[in-house]
């Protein structure tokens, strides 16, 4: 994500007030596509974990909720359930300032940048959601070969192929996506971050460019998706797994069965919040404190005791991004 609600602008954008954090520059809006409008409430907080995790992936940049929580806040709460850290990613242009800005600022946080690839199509064609002008492709790539070199960055992402939000048929869009794939990928091992891989309806052909071109050391394909063949096909080549709250929808037994396949080895936890909130919360704001309900699926689903689940969690993280340094 974002991905499945157009990015909304919020309006002031970056707050340079050296004192406070940045306000967030966009805001998740309040019907997802296609449903009713949907409980801006916040759930509340789940049972603390046994052991600390990481968020790996979430958008600090992205607001939610009836009640707007700043940076602070969600760090608090995150810690106060035991997630004792977090991984924000900014995937628009205007995201990436931001969280470049953040990182900056915020030594307690760490994060990532990429151009999203449904913001690839969006920059191949010029225009974005509003009609608004967006600079060329080979331009945004370039800001974020410069942002991703600058402090508390440990990941380029989000990058690959999504053929649910930008149709494969479209052929400017989808060449788009494919460049810019690659080009994050030759920055993931220029750099030698990690890469952080969002794929959506796309199985077969980010494998394909990754056998390609070569993956990174470090792969991981966040928010992952697909069945227990393709979470093998993923772990026979090295990469990591990031599942997010989408695990415990009812609907999701492939995501279990991936799980299962894999055990918890290769496993990490991410919230990609607001969005994709777990069960029994699906569709309210989501944040890092949600983590828990999470890990529980990935414990119960890999059949691994939940305090053994977290540790090997935290330990497959930091070995991927090398943070936290305990
Ligand atoms: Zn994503
Ligand atoms: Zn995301």
């Amino acid at each position: 994500m974002p991905g499945q609600t157009a990015p909304h602008d919020s309006g002031p954008g970056v707050d340079r007030d050296a004192a406070a954090a940045p306000r967030p520059v966009h805001e998740r809006s309040a019907a997802d596509a296609g449903r009713p409008r949907r409980d801006r409430s916040w759930p509340p907080a789940p049972d603390p974990l046994p052991f600390p995790v990481i968020d790996n992936h979430c958008h600090l940049d992205f607001a939610d909720g009836d009640e707007h929580l700043d940076v602070d806040e969600h760090i608090e709460r995150a810690r106060a359930v035991g997630v004792d850290a977090m991984i924000t990613i900014g995937s628009d242009r205007e995201a990436a300032h931001w969280t470049a800005d953040l990182l900056a600022r915020e030594p307690r946080l760490r994060g990532g940048v990429a151009v999203h690839p449904n913001e690839a199509a969006l920059h191949a064609r010029g225009t974005d959601h509003e009609g608004r002008e967006m600079i060329p492709l080979d331009e945004a790539i370039a800001e974020i070969d410069r942002l991703v070199r600058g402090p508390g960055m440990v990941v380029v992402g989000e990058t690959g192929l999504d053929w649910f939000r930008t149709s494969r048929k479209d052929e400017r869009a989808r060449t788009a996506q494919l460049d810019a794939f690659r080009a994050h990928i030759a920055l993931a091992k220029e750099t030698g971050l990690p890469l952080q891989i969002h794929d959506r309806d796309a199985h077969r052909d980010v494998l394909e460019v990754l056998d390609a071109d070569g993956a990174p050391e470090r792969t991981v394909l966040h928010c992952f998706s697909g069945d227990a063949e393709f979470a093998r096909a993923c772990v026979d080549r090295g990469f990591y797994l990031s599942f997010a709250g989408t695990a415990t929808f009812k609907n999701a037994e492939n995501l279990r069965a991936a799980l299962a396949e894999v055990g918890i080895g290769r496993v990490m936890v991410e919230t990609d919040a607001p969005f994709l909130t777990p069960a029994p919360y699906r569709g309210r704001p989501n944040s890092s404190y949600l983590i828990p309900l999470t890990m529980a699926q990935i414990a119960e689903s890999t059949g691994t005791e939940l305090e053994a689940a977290c540790r090997a969690v935290r330990a497959t993280t930091r070995e991927v991004y090398g943070w936290p340094a305990a």
